[in-house]
């Protein structure tokens, strides 16, 4: 997921290099942590938030950015639990560990109130503000149960950072619930409801429903409003308030094409698309296809109640007495204003919306398309996958072959003949078995091979460049692409 970069995030860059502001604290940073504001208003409005509404900040990627959501989750699952068991323990309220977890911030805040709790009295009921293993004690009484701790459920198709977060904030990697994929590879949204009611019948919290916009593997979007519509039955039906993010690190910046009405994304793409700006939180990265200089993502929630999180102190910095003194509520420390200083640029110069980066990403489509179309008028020994991945292409060098294992040998050693070249950079992916077995089953079917490996071989293009089918670089990338593709295969079914 590489491309060049455009001038005006080049230039932002720059400028803000020149003065090397730390976006840690207005102190450090007097126009840097302002300009970091507004970048963040944009991307937000983008994304589909109200005016004014959503706040958030810039990181070094998207994979701290989807940690930083984590850290919000549980700092947020935590505080419940905690005042259930205040509640449990101090009044005739009787939460199940379920309900407790999924209170939302404003039963919390109305319980708070009514009790006139003062929040420190809850800190010897958390589980991240004392050891996790002597409060265990304390949950059995409080809720009558062994409690086994909150899951986050992540669809199968999954970026590593989930894992690494997982892993970091110390849930246990058993905590890590995958959600099923559908023969198309994304997010099956039956299996996310079966989770759910598994997780409640055992007790244990969903700490975080994670969609993906634009898988890393394949550009496809999980149904974000499907996603939504269920949790917001579940806050409707029995009261428990689920955290849903959405790691559209990838796909985030084609909310841009939102509203054009002569767009190729599909109406289903579509829909997920509008429904970003009613998740709690979203993880995006402007050094994808915002074509800002690395290294640049963005977390961005809802609302300031949604931005929560463990506040530390430092004494040698200055108090925060305005919201965008950051330093308490980032993960990292230091942090440059460059990203967010080109991010903005971009923002005021090209635009996110049709008539800016709308435009430059339809391009982008356009040009998968075309080689796809290319590839299947020219070409019957290389097939297309034939999946909804906007501005991603993927293809299996299926020959006279019968068997998947054999396809892919010929589809790496393919990979390997392109890159070889020096005329075009492909990458390669893996779908794993049985992470992705529907849509692995239904290629094979369509193809006619037999499964007879422990899953698929891609050559996986993400046409990022939106002069890719231009006039302006004077050549004929497509067609030379395929005509390469042609040749080699051609060459490789003969020895
Ligand atoms: C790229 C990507 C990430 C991680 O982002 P980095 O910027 O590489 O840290 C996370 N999730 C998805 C879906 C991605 O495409």
């Amino acid at each position: 997921m590489y491309s060049e970069i455009s001038l005006p995030a080049l230039f932002g860059h720059f400028i803000a290099l020149l003065h090397n502001p730390n976006n840690i604290s207005t102190e450090a940073a007097k126009v840097g942590a302002y300009i970091e504001d507004e970048a963040i208003e944009k991307l937000a409005q983008m994304l589909g938030y109200g005016k004014g509404q959503a706040t958030g900040h810039f990181t070094s990627g998207g994979t701290v950015a989807n940690i930083e959501a984590l850290w919000r989750a549980r700092y947020r699952v935590d505080h419940f639990i905690s005042l259930g068991c205040w509640l449990n323990l101090n009044t005739t309220e009787k939460l199940s560990v379920v309900q407790a977890a999924h209170m939302g911030w404003e039963r919390y805040n109305s319980y708070l109130d009514q009790y006139q709790i003062p929040e420190n009295e809850l800190r010897k009921y958390s589980a991240v503000a004392n050891s996790p293993w002597q409060v265990m004690a304390v949950y059995q009484k409080a809720f009558a149960i062994n409690y086994s701790g909150p899951v986050v459920l992540v669809p199968n198709s999954k970026h590593y950072s989930w894992m690494k977060g997982v892993s970091l904030l110390g849930l246990g990697e058993e905590a890590f619930w995958p959600v099923n994929l559908d023969r198309n590879g994304i997010l099956d949204i039956n299996d996310l409801k079966k989770k759910i009611e598994k997780a409640n019948s055992e007790s244990r919290p969903v700490m975080m429903v994670v969609s993906v916009g634009g898988t890393t593997e394949l550009g496809e979007f999980d149904p974000i409003h499907l996603v939504q519509d269920v949790l917001d039955s579940y806050l409707k039906t029995l009261r428990l308030d689920i955290w849903h993010h959405v790691d559209a690190a990838y796909g985030g910046y084609f909310c841009s094409m939102i509203g054009d009405t002569e767009s190729d994304v599909d109406d289903v793409v579509m829909q997920a698309l509008g429904a970003i700006g009613r998740v709690n939180s979203v993880t995006l990265d402007p050094h994808k296809l915002g074509y800002v200089p690395y290294a640049c993502g963005a977390i961005i929630v809802r609302d300031l109640l949604n931005y929560r999180v463990s506040a530390f102190d430092a004494k040698y910095i200055q108090s925060p007495d305005h919201s965008v003194d950051r330093w308490m509520k980032t993960l990292e420390g230091s942090r440059s204003a460059s990203g967010a200083t080109a991010t903005w640029m971009t923002g005021h110069t090209i635009g996110f919306d049709n008539n800016g980066y709308g435009k430059i990403l339809k391009r982008t489509i356009a040009g998968r398309n075309k080689i796809k179309d290319l590839m299947k008028e020219s070409n019957s020994l290389v097939k297309v996958l034939e999946v909804p991945g906007l501005n991603l292409l993927s293809l299996s060098f299926i020959g006279e072959s019968k068997s998947l294992k054999q396809v892919n040998q010929q589809t790496a050693k393919l990979v390997e003949k392109i890159n070889e070249s020096n005329r075009f950079i492909v990458s390669k992916t893996f779908l794993k078995r049985p992470e992705y077995e529907e849509l692995i089953q239904s290629a094979a079917k369509d193809w006619n091979l037999e499964v007879d490996d422990s899953g698929l071989v891609l050559l996986r293009l993400t046409v990022m460049n939106p002069f890719f089918l231009n006039k302006e670089s004077n050549a004929d990338y497509p067609a030379e692409f395929t005509q390469l593709v042609r040749e080699l295969s051609v060459n490789l079914s003969g020895n």
